[in-house]
């Protein structure tokens, strides 16, 4: 749809990094509209994880051909094979923390709010969060402290008197906590529902070693519930793609982008057939799915049973990690600090290390997907339906020698607090 479009101006978040003299490489492949989770729906082909395992002698053209993740599995390779120091993505329900977790870099999906979405492409606004993929933590959280900006063009920004007294509220935490020094005030919860039967046991190993070394520190480690956690990602797809429907519906042959005529013969009047024609022809598959789902779910029939019943999950898994956190979301004015809660939360960032592309030349139609990609978002969705802050950092190497990666998840505006948790782990 917009393989002819060239954007007229610079998103908020690129200015910013021109501005403080950062070089811009490129743009990195991803999922069309940001939608998939193994960035195989691209007009450029998928991405092929760059990870060498140490077995692997054979050539390139030789070598197993995983996924880097999606949707910003191009950013996430680009990082990984040192092309780049950073790269951004977009993360509205993982898709900088699966890559991440696949090809072995560190992935940062914000707090809601803070990083400003002017010049991103919407997919789904109310989830939609800019995210930094990063070679170490550091290069992560320098960049976070970049881009963590008011911006008045992106109407969602959190202000900066919230801002300000978030990161204040932090600060105190994180110095009662004393993260530089023995970690015996820190309390990590591990959600029993991030186990599901899904999950690889390859992916365990390294997760138990990353728990150990925390408990070694001095850090408790407890088990917490999150009751809400199996329904979040049905909820998801059906708030993801019902705004999804709306945002694209701006792809219409007349404003921008690509515009297919119909041809002359057709019954219809014009303008409908360059709309049905040219959104037909610019939309892959796999979004033309999302949209027609959004659609349906937003109709009058459907609109109570699904688009009202994902907005309730919502709301409760929101309960669920304001009920686990030890301090109060600064967002809402009915959360109240619980001193037995936890600090942050911690679990496996995917459910597997990441998958093998089918053989080249053959790349999967969106018809033929089977639903074991969207089963990948199932632990990376809740917090994006809450908002909270979540990065993914290495833990290391699973028996078939891919990366896997573990996620550290805290409340609304500690952003800093879950990174300097990864860089505990890292
Ligand atoms: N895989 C999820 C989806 O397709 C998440 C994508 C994303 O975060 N952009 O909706």
């Amino acid at each position: 749809m917009l393989e002819q479009f060239q954007s007229p101006f610079d998103a908020t978040v690129v200015q910013l990094l021109r501005n403080a003299g950062a070089r811009i490489v490129g743009k990195a492949n991803c999922d069309e509209f940001g939608m998939g989770s193994l960035n195989v729906h691209s007009a450029h082909g998928p991405v092929v994880n760059p990870h060498q395992t140490a077995s692997s002698s054979a050539s390139w053209e030789e070598r197993e051909r995983r996924s880097a993740g999606g949707s910003s599995g191009g950013s996430a390779a680009a990082v990984a094979s040192s092309l780049a120091h950073v790269a951004l993505g977009t993360d509205t329900g993982g898709s900088v923390r699966l890559p991440a977790s696949y090809c072995g870099v560190v992935g940062l999906k914000p707090s809601y709010g803070l990083l400003s979405r002017w010049g991103l492409v919407s997919y789904a606004d109310s989830l939609d969060c800019v995210g930094i993929l990063g070679q170490n933590v550091q290069h992560v959280a320098q960049t976070l402290d970049l881009l963590s900006h008011y911006d008045p063009k992106d109407p969602s920004a959190v202000t900066p008197e919230t801002r300000k007294r978030a990161s204040e509220a932090c600060l105190a935490h994180a110095n009662k906590i004393d993260l530089a020094g023995k970690l015996d005030g820190l309390k990590i919860g591990i959600p029993q529902e991030y186990f599901p039967s899904e999950l690889d046991s390859k992916i365990l190993g390294p997760f138990r070693r990353v728990v150990d070394a925390l408990k070694t520190l001095g850090a408790s480690v407890v088990p917490v519930n999150m009751p809400s956690t199996p329904y979040a990602l049905s909820a998801y797809y059906v708030i993801a793609s019902a705004e999804a429907s709306s945002n694209l519906a701006r792809y219409d042959g007349i404003q921008y982008g690509l515009r297919v005529d119909a041809p002359l013969d057709a019954d219809l009047t014009k303008t409908v057939n360059v709309y049905a024609h040219t959104r037909s022809r610019g939309f892959g598959s796999e979004v033309q799915k999302r949209i027609l789902l959004g659609t349906y779910a937003l109709t009058a029939g459907a609109f109570d049973n699904y688009f009202l019943q994902a907005q309730r999950v919502r709301k409760l898994v929101r309960e669920d990690f304001d009920n686990v956190f030890r301090v109060a979301n600064p967002l809402s004015t009915s959360s109240s600090a619980s001193p037995s809660g936890v600090d942050v939360l911690l679990h496996p960032s995917a459910i597997r290390t990441a998958p093998l592309l089918p053989p080249s030349g053959c790349e999967p139609e969106g018809d033929s997907e089977d639903l074991s990609s969207y089963v990948q978002d199932v632990l990376t969705v809740p917090a994006s339906l809450a908002g909270v802050p979540a990065v993914s950092v290495p833990a290391g190497l699973a028996d078939d020698g891919w990366p896997v990666g573990v996620s550290v998840v805290s409340q609304w505006g500690y952003d800093n607090m879950v990174l300097d948790v990864a860089r505990i782990i890292e």
